[in-house]
């Protein structure tokens, strides 16, 4: 990765860790789940409404670190559209990437978090919001990244 492609990638991160989008509850969600990285201190809520096995909308609320904030954004505005099979397909990839630094397929915007890869402790960041929709989506209700 070379230098100017790293900065935009840290200011796509700065940017969605400071104005997250769809960061707000979701009054039709008709599945949600609490997710917690201990590691960290980050807590987050997504909450998705399925429709014909399609996501429809996807919100988050929480606290956390730039990192899973920005990763939770991301993911919502990754997913709207997407039947649950790609959600989760994308979800596989995307871990696969950064937990297990595989060759991946077409992660879209979601690229920009890869350079968390290098940071062990920060994967965890960064994978959180999507093991909780994972959780919400199987109707488990708390996910942990521990
Ligand atoms: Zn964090």
């Amino acid at each position: 990765m070379n230098d100017a492609l790293r900065e935009l990638y840290q200011e796509v991160i700065l940017d969605h860790g400071k104005r997250p989008r769809n960061f707000r509850p979701l009054e039709q969600a008709t599945h949600c789940a609490e997710g917690h990285n201990p590691l960290c201190g980050d807590c987050v809520t997504v909450h998705v409404r399925l429709e014909d096995g399609i996501v429809r909308e996807a919100t988050f609320e929480g606290s956390g670190c730039a990192i899973s904030t920005a990763s939770a954004s991301l993911m919502t505005e990754a997913i709207q559209g997407k039947t649950v099979e790609e959600a989760m397909s994308l979800f596989e990839e995307f871990r696969a990437a950064v937990v297990e630094d595989r060759e991946y397929a077409d992660l879209g915007k979601l690229e920009v978090l890869l350079g968390v890869k290098e940071f062990p402790v920060r994967v965890k960041c960064a994978t959180l919001a999507w093991h909780t929709l994972q959780a919400a989506i199987e109707g488990a209700g708390v996910a942990s990244t521990e």
